[in-house]
């Protein structure tokens, strides 16, 4: 099945409600959609978020890489021969992890529905349904509680609180969370890089001796901040996430064998892709470190790519895909089925989303 064309186009889909984290707030999801095409008729989509203060990557570096790098090295190559042309993609241009990612999976789509299976299946299948936690976005403590309040009613058991900005003042916040949704409520906290070593260690300790029991804590320092990193996870007992250290196999070689962290987030933005991330899952499964899959602002398309890849992988024992349940609409059909807190994989061939909101193709 031969590549014939590599097309982009753009999407947007409003968010419920902004989305505000230590680095930045957003009201959309302005994404960038691929679309290959093969002789054989058959079509695979991918989607890139243009997450740059995270990536790097924007909606014109994204475009940019699609249409002048990827797709003239791409064309021609037959997708069944997927250790070839995924090796081509990771090699056509250094960095540029998002517009992998979206080329990856829509190539996978097309592998998989080349064989009539679902792509978690292929995958590994180690699982028919996931459980999403949902993101609670850096606002005043009474706005934060009521978010908080508000998920839970909508059926989350698991909360990821975006904290970062403040320092023992975010104890305050979480402590005030956990009074308002009880006990049972799992609680993750994403500082996105906002404190140093020292203060993480001060509000993590303080959030233990006040026995806020927080399933993790993610990302405390800045990402380049390695030895930062594995001084606070040894100096606490709450485990350590890392998300912006790890990007590619290599970082998580790093983090692992330092064990810099407790945990690996993989994000398919991150690491350019299924074709990356399963050799982190093969990393972490050797070394017994299990993996948290996430996601950036995305909407169903590409957060479905990411639930085939942690339905597939036992390694990857928790799930961060609330893209879909922060969007106000949902367009596709077809594919995982999103529902408030689950995720149920479907029989559908390949990703399996369909109906991709996007007149602009080119
Ligand atoms: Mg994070």
């Amino acid at each position: 099945m031969k590549i014939t064309d590599i097309q982009v186009g753009e999407i947007a889909l409003p968010l419920r409600t902004p989305f505000k984290t230590a680095l930045r707030t957003v009201d959309a999801v302005r994404d960038v959609v691929v679309r290959v095409c093969t002789d054989q008729g058959a079509v695979g989509y991918g989607e890139a978020p243009p997450t740059a203060v995270i990536t790097g990557d924007t909606t014109g570096s994204i475009l940019c890489a699609v249409e002048e790098y990827i797709r003239p090295a791409l064309v021609g190559m037959d997708v069944m021969d997927l250790p070839a042309v995924m090796e081509k993609l990771a090699g056509c241009l250094v960095h540029n992890t998002s517009p992998k990612a979206a080329v990856d999976m829509a190539l996978y789509d097309l592998w998989a529905q080349a064989q009539g299976k679902p792509l978690f299946e292929l995958l590994g299948g180690a699982r028919q349904s996931l459980e999403t936690d949902l993101t609670i976005s850096v606002n005043p403590i009474d706005q934060m509680v009521a978010d908080s309040v508000d998920a839970v009613a909508r059926g989350f058991s698991i909360l990821k609180i975006k904290v970062g900005k403040e320092g023992l003042a975010d104890v305050e916040r979480i402590a005030a969370i956990r009074e308002a949704v009880g006990p049972h409520v799992a609680l993750r906290v994403d500082a996105n890089q906002g404190w140093t070593a020292g203060q993480s260690v001060q509000v993590i300790r303080a959030m233990e001796d006040r026995g806020l029991n927080i399933d993790l804590v993610e990302q405390p320092v800045p990402a380049r901040d390695f030895a930062g990193l594995k001084f606070v996870t040894g100096q606490v007992d709450t485990p350590i996430l890392a998300d912006e250290a790890v990007f590619s196999p290599d970082d998580a070689v790093n983090i692992i064998q330092a064990r810099a962290a407790d945990l690996i987030n993989i994000k398919l933005m991150k690491t350019g892709g299924i074709w990356q991330a399963l050799k982190i899952c093969r990393v972490a499964e050797q070394q017994g470190v299990a993996c948290m899959m996430g996601c950036m602002l995305e909407s169903r398309l590409s957060v479905a790519a990411a639930a085939h890849l942690a339905a597939g992988q036992g390694i990857i024992t928790r799930v961060d895909l609330d893209g879909p349940a922060l969007c106000a609409v949902d367009p596709f059909t077809g594919g995982p089925v999103f529902d408030g807190p689950a995720i149920v994989m479907t029989e559908d061939p390949g990703i399996g989303v369909k109906n991709i909101p996007c007149d602009n193709w080119r």
